[in-house]
């Protein structure tokens, strides 16, 4: 079955998608994209916003704090600035509320 995405959410350099068939979702921000099942995704938006900036911020080489996100891919991060951050937060509780609406939608 073809993917058949359909814009959850969108904003500057940003989109999160999901497919009317599998029911995948795709993150999309600037230059990282990343596919989830929907469990993966509740369970990654959890965990991203339950974080807080403050907790994980590292000073980089360019004096820019960022916070760093482990994935499932041991010798892979994503890394954010604190406006990055904020702005993935609040796209991405946006997702999951669609989500999760989406769910009881389709059960009645
Ligand atoms: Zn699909």
């Amino acid at each position: 079955m073809n993917c058949k995405p359909k814009v959850l959410v969108e904003g500057d350099h940003f989109y999160i998608s999901q497919c009317k068939n599998c029911k995948r979702i795709g993150l999309y921000f600037n230059n990282l994209m990343a596919g989830f099942s929907k469990d993966e995704f509740i369970q990654f938006s959890s965990a991203i916003l339950q974080l807080e900036f403050n907790d994980g911020q590292i000073i980089f080489p360019d004096r820019q704090e960022r916070i760093v996100i482990q994935t499932c891919h041991l010798n892979i991060h994503f890394t954010f600035a604190e406006e990055e951050f904020e702005t993935l937060k609040e796209n991405i509780a946006q997702a999951k509320l669609l989500i999760e609406v989406g769910d009881v939608i389709s059960i009645k």
